[in-house]
């Protein structure tokens, strides 16, 4: 069976690895014509992780970056909200999260990928599905195929040829993040740490010795960008009430490093596939950042897609499989995050958050994460 993947991202790279596992051959065709250092840092949860670790690839993962011990919430002057709890972000098989920076994992990811397995410079235009496949059309190239499994991102050209009514969602909020080599306190070190202030956030995690990502999001319209040019400059008038930690970690950021995205996510697909054709990762349920889980679904949405792909003959099959494995946590992540964002913005609904915040027991933070954090033994 002749496998395609569109897009060469965490989720489609993953993807490979996975089929290769099993010994399924797939071809990845993905638009950018060269690999380029680009992107801030990420953390991968502990499910990502244990799928990396499935492939083989979790200690190449762990030693690029930084094992964390702790999430807190803090306000503005970095004081957490609860007392940090040291396992709060290891779950029962003492799998760590890792915070490390996105081009370590991509190079990684790449690395691992058998070689021919990578197609750079292939944009796709177009894609159906045929009697006996489905055609695809790039810019420079036809190719026919017998599954594609879409894993093109937000803005998913395989999903807008499948499912041309599906909509991406603005949260009302955009974002900053770079890589600072400001040093951050020592109390906050191998912890992911966010600090919430009036309609605007910062967050932090060391990524590697001197190497801090951070990420700045405040509420604003559509497609805002500041009438100061000097990035830094108005990100540190933004955060002016914020501790100086959060100040100096902005001010030792090299500006052309700074990225900014909206906060968008994809409203919910009434279904993932459609003959031959199916959607993974962020091309098919892209979230909010807020829980920092979108890049570790598109890893599961892996882990599981490839191994239903080799239990069932049949693509619809497998696709159907893979969806009823996948849909309830995915909706779940996508919905809380998207609640999460809105409730830290808004005047009223934060101190409410906060309150719930401080007030839950160790106990059930635990189990919270331990779910998101569950992915099933390998099921072929
Ligand atoms: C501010 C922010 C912070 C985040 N932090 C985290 C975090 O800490 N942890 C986490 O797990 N997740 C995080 N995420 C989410 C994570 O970045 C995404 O969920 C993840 O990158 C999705 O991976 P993907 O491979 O599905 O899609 P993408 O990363 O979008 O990759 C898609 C790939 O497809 C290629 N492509 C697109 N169109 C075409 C085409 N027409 N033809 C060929 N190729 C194409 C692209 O070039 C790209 O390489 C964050 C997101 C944001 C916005």
């Amino acid at each position: 069976m002749n496998i395609t993947i569109i897009g060469g991202g965490i989720t489609g790279l993953t993807t490979a690895l996975g089929l290769h596992k099993l010994g399924i051959p797939c071809k990845i065709y993905e638009r950018t014509p060269q690999l380029a250092p680009v992107g801030a840092g990420i953390v991968m949860s502990p499910n990502a992780m244990k799928v990396f670790k499935w492939l083989g690839i979790d200690q190449q993962v762990a030693e690029a970056g930084v094992a964390l011990k702790n999430g807190v919430v803090t306000c503005q002057q970095l004081v957490p909200l609860r007392k940090p709890k040291e396992d709060f972000l290891k779950d029962e098989s003492n799998q760590f999260m890792v915070a490390l920076h996105r081009a370590a994992l991509h190079e990684i990811l790449v690395k691992n990928v058998p070689a021919g397995t990578l197609e750079l410079g292939h944009e796709l235009h177009h894609l159906e599905n045929t009697s006996g496949g489905v055609k695809l059309i790039f810019n420079n190239l036809e190719v026919k195929t017998d599954i594609v499994l879409g894993a093109d991102g937000l803005h998913s050209k395989t999903r807008s040829a499948i499912f041309p009514h599906s909509k991406i969602r603005y949260s009302g909020q955009t974002c900053w993040r770079g890589v600072s080599t400001h040093p951050i306190p020592d109390a906050l070190k191998n912890s992911s740490t966010e600090a919430w202030g009036w309609k605007r956030r910062f967050g932090f995690v060391n990524i590697g010795k001197d190497m801090i990502y951070w990420f700045a999001v405040i509420s604003a319209p559509d497609n805002f960008k500041p009438v100061e040019k000097n990035i830094n400059r108005y990100l540190k008038e933004q955060f002016r009430s914020f501790h100086p930690s959060v100040i100096g970690i902005i001010d030792q950021t090299e500006p052309d490093h700074i990225i900014q995205n909206d906060i968008d996510d994809l409203e919910r697909l009434s279904c993932w596939h459609k003959g031959n054709i199916c959607l993974t990762g962020d091309a098919a349920h892209a979230t909010t950042p807020n829980m920092g889980q979108g890049g570790a679904q598109g890893v599961e949405d892996a882990y599981y897609i490839c191994q239903t792909i080799k239990k069932y003959d049949n693509p619809q099959q497998a696709f159907k499989s893979f969806e009823k494995i996948r849909r309830k946590k995915v909706d779940k992540v996508v919905n809380t995050s998207w609640t999460m964002g809105k409730m830290i913005h808004n005047s009223i609904q934060q101190p409410l958050l906060k309150l719930i915040l401080k007030s839950m027991s160790d106990k059930s933070v635990t189990s919270q994460m331990r779910n998101i954090y569950h992915i099933d033994p390998p099921m072929v």
